[in-house]
């Protein structure tokens, strides 16, 4: 399959049938983040127990490129400890903006690793960041946190 249409498909497939859209009972951390140059606007919410993501959230709307990366991040960082969930994101958002090119890295983010063609859509970068952005944001100061 072409890698093109494997993206698309990959894309599609978490914007039709999101695994981790909806609103968390009790969460232990939640931040909206918003990309005001697209509209995309999220809310992140998370449970961690003594360290480890137990489970991950959100809500909201925004196009299908920040839908299905939001979608994909959390089924990647769920069952993983917070600072290898911020490792993650720095090496997606390394890839995303064409830092990151090993295949390690790359590969450690699975099926994420299908959004690395947005390296070459200047505008789109914001929204396939926004989920892990807000991710990486809220682990790293959860002051932050709206609950
Ligand atoms: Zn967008």
């Amino acid at each position: 399959m072409e890698l093109k249409q494997l993206y698309r498909e990959i894309v599609n497939e978490h914007n039709l049938h999101p695994v981790h859209k909806g609103k968390m009972e009790n969460p232990d951390l939640v931040l909206r983040g918003v990309n005001p140059s697209c509209g995309d606007d999220i809310t992140l919410q998370l449970k961690v127990k003594d360290g480890i993501i137990e489970d991950v959230m959100y809500d909201g709307s925004g196009c299908a490129i920040s839908q299905a990366s939001v979608d994909m991040m959390a089924d990647q960082i769920i069952g993983k400890t917070k600072e290898d969930a911020i490792k993650m994101a720095g090496n997606f958002v390394g890839m995303i903006k064409g830092e990151v090119t090993d295949e390690e890295s790359i590969e450690a983010l699975d099926e994420a690793a299908a959004l690395q063609d947005v390296a070459h859509m200047p505008a789109r970068v914001k929204c396939a960041v926004l989920g892990w952005h807000t991710m990486q944001e809220i682990l790293e100061h959860p002051e932050k946190s709206q609950s």
